[in-house]
């Protein structure tokens, strides 16, 4: 695999569960189903950040790193899974995350807090923006700090989902299975980057269709140009001989409802139906979103019975616990 020369720390179990949904596919009358579970990574709850912060927490000991700082929405996920990998390797944590000091932590900031991250509150500032800052105080009190990316999504986070891909390849292959589509939520996009180049250098021929979580403010083409950067950025770093182009980015921004992090009826109808029917649970800001996404891709004939779609579920299952008041409306 093209990842293969990069440094890397285990920190989950793998491979995910890939699991097919047969009843939900009579029930939709739509595509043949499958879900792959990385809600079930393993790292404190899991999620999509932990196979990022394998190639990242790699590339932090290969330096002599001590400490991981990142950042992110008060309910960050990514910081959650960074707080839960330096834990696992002994490494001090610091993490930038926006708002301020909740009366009663919840979800992810109450796990933040057991797995023994240092929380500095940012206000308005929820994209790590107060990293700098703290990273110098800590080269100053003598800690070799290594700064994770907002969301993992730099070239080295995202070859961990090429790498998910090889994962995915042979999991297909046993089931024999071949998927149409890959769908799933993007949102600071070394998921989509990771995928995309994975397909290409596997030859999987899926089309990759991210579902966009943020607005981006009307400036759409702008997270598609970020992707498409990363995703040339991750070619150069595993040396796939490959340059991509718009073409092959594709983010689906209808679903963006009443901006991040805003429950509406898209997310809570996906979230019950899994549920209450499957008993897997999604979560309120991304797969809740990106799985509603995908049921009106399949309602409008976008994905019809002729495909074979693979959900890939990325974990955010604790902000489940956040959002009660929002999700029992
Ligand atoms: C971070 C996250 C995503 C988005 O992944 P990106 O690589 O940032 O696009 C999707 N789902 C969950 C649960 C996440 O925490």
């Amino acid at each position: 695999m093209i990842t293969n020369d990069l440094p890397r720390h285990r920190l989950g179990f793998f491979p995910t569960p890939l699991q097919e949904l047969p009843r939900l596919s009579a029930r939709l009358g739509g595509p043949r189903l499958f879900i792959k579970r990385d809600d079930q990574t393993g790292l404190a709850t899991g999620g999509n950040k932990t196979r990022k912060l394998e190639f990242l927490v790699g590339d932090a000991l290969a330096k002599g790193c001590d400490t991981l700082i990142t950042g992110g929405a008060m309910q960050s996920n990514h910081s959650r899974q960074t707080a839960a990998a330096a834990a696992a390797c002994g490494m001090e944590c610091h993490l930038a995350l926006g708002g301020a000091a909740p009366r009663e932590p919840g979800g992810n900031v109450l796990l933040d807090l057991l797995l023994g991250a240092k929380i500095h509150w940012c206000g308005d500032r929820t994209k790590g923006e107060d990293i700098p800052e703290i990273a110098k105080t800590l080269i100053a009190a003598g800690r070799r700090p290594y700064v994770v990316p907002y969301g993992g999504s730099n070239a080295i986070g995202a070859a961990g989902f090429a790498a998910a891909l090889a994962e995915l390849k042979e999991q297909a292959e046993a089931a024999d299975v071949r998927f149409s589509h890959i769908v799933f939520a993007s949102s600071s996009g070394g998921t989509q980057a990771g995928l995309v180049a994975g397909n290409e250098a596997l030859g999987l021929g899926a089309t990759i269709h991210g579902i966009g979580i943020d607005k981006w403010e009307g400036k759409t083409e702008d997270f598609a140009a970020t992707v498409l950067d990363l995703t040339n950025d991750l070619a150069d770093l595993a040396h796939l001989d490959h340059r991509f182009s718009a073409a092959e980015i594709r983010i689906d921004q209808r679903f963006t409802g009443g901006g991040y992090g805003i429950v509406g009826d898209l997310e809570r109808e996906a979230i019950r139906l899994l549920a209450a029917g499957e008993g897997i649970l999604l979560d309120p800001v991304y797969t809740g979103r990106a799985f509603g996404g995908m049921l009106e891709l399949i309602r409008e004939g976008a994905l019809t019975s002729a495909d074979t779609v693979l959900f890939w579920h990325t974990g955010g299952t604790p902000a489940l616990f956040a959002y009660a008041r929002d999700l029992l409306a």
